[in-house]
Formats: C-alpha cells, sequence, structure tokens
C-alpha cells in the first residue's frame, strides 16, 4: 500500500520510514513533485493537521495523512505549541527557538514539558485523527546534536539522556510522533485484512 505523507521535511519523513511496514511505501511531496507551501495557519495542532492534509486532497485529489507537532511547557502557559516553529520569530530558527525557551525558564522550578503530535488521515472520504504524546524536562542547556528542532533541549521520562543524544530508532521507541503514527499504522492495518 502506498501512503503519502503531506511533508516536505526530510527529518520528519526518515524517522516516519523507520517505523513503516513493509507492506507499505512511504512517499512524500518531495517524490510527486508538489513544491508549493502548505499553509499552516490554524490555532490548534489539530486544526494545522486537518489543514495540511484536506490541503492535498481538495488541490490533488489524493489521500494522504499530515501531522503537526508541539512542545507544550506548563509554566509557559502551555507555549510555544503550536507556534512551535516560529517561536522566536518568523525564520523559524531552531536555535533561536531552543534559546528563547531556556531564557524563560531561567529561575523557574517546574521545567516539566511535552511533545505532542497530531495526525489527520484522509482515507477513501474519510478523515482520522491519531495522538502521540512524551512527557519529559526541558534541560538547562543544549546537550547533543542528533535529531531536529527542540531535540537536544528535551529529556524524555525516565532515559537521563536528551532527544539529541539519541538514534534516530532510539527517539523512535519513546517518541510523540512514533506514538500518534503506531495509531494509525494500526488502524490502516486492520481496515485492510
Ligand atoms: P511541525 O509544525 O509539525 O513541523 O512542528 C513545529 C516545530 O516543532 C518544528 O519546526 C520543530 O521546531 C518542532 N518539532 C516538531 N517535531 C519535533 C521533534 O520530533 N523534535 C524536536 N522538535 C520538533
Amino acid at each position: 500500500m502506498n501512503i503519502l505523507f503531506a511533508t516536505s521535511n526530510q527529518n520528519k519523513a526518515k524517522e516516519i520510514a523507520a517505523l513503516l511496514p513493509s507492506s507499505f511505501e512511504l512517499m512524500t511531496l518531495n517524490d510527486i513533485d508538489i513544491k508549493e507551501d502548505i499553509p499552516e495557519t490554524q490555532d490548534t495542532l489539530e486544526g494545522n493537521a486537518k489543514q495540511k492534509s484536506e490541503y492535498i486532497l481538495n488541490n490533488f485529489q489524493l489521500d494522504c495523512f499530515a501531522d503537526d507537532t508541539g512542545l507544550e511547557i506548563p509554566s509557559l502557559n502551555n507555549e510555544p505549541g503550536v507556534r512551535s516553529a516560529r517561536y522566536a520569530g518568523e525564520q523559524r530558527d531552531s536555535e533561536a527557538n531552543m534559546q528563547l525557551i531556556l531564557e524563560r525558564l531561567e529561575g523557574k522550578e517546574d521545567r516539566s514539558a511535552q511533545f505532542r503530535t497530531v495526525i489527520s488521515l484522509e482515507l477513501n472520504g474519510e478523515q482520522h485523527l491519531f495522538e502521540g504524546i512524551v512527557s519529559g524536562t526541558i534541560r538547562t542547556e543544549k546537550s547533543g546534536d542528533g535529531g531536529f528542532g527542540y531535540d537536544p533541549i528535551f529529556e524524555p521520562e525516565n532515559c537521563g539522556k536528551t532527544f539529541g543524544e539519541m538514534s534516530m530508532d532510539e527517539k523512535n521507541s519513546y517518541s510523540h510522533r512514533a506514538r500518534a503514527f503506531e495509531k494509525m499504522i494500526a488502524f490502516l492495518s486492520e481496515r485492510s485484512k
């Protein structure tokens, strides 16, 4: 079964491809030559995931899935949340985003955080949502240069290291995206029986 991931983010695509059973083949927007920026203008993760999958369905008549992820930090009123990509400005600079979080958490006792991913799947005229969450804490400084985005400052619960210090396979054994994606694969596998 071919399955289209409505993203051109190769980091995300690699993580997802590593989790895919051999009966599925993953394609991304790069594979089908869609180069335009998919709008992402909603104020919730659910809204953005749906907006992206619906855009591909409505403009290209293709079934697909899209994800949206946010880092939610209770002592920052659950920021950056849906604004995770642009927390420090429109330039979408991961270094500046991490720096801003470290500054805003200075002196705060509660450094708990969670990554949350929502996947929206368009399949045969129906839409299905799947959620994955990983809880953890924000370190006081960056550690590791693996992964992407906020990985060097996020330590998942009971791990002792950041996502940035993990191999992709290790990150996948804990991650928000992997958890949401595994729910979607279980659903698809059940459907294709
Ligand atoms: P997106 O809208 O799903 O692409 O995610 C928004 C932002 O969240 C990205 O630009 C990254 O900065 C961050 N992000 C998403 N997924 C991850 C992850 O797995 N690790 C670290 N940061 C992530």
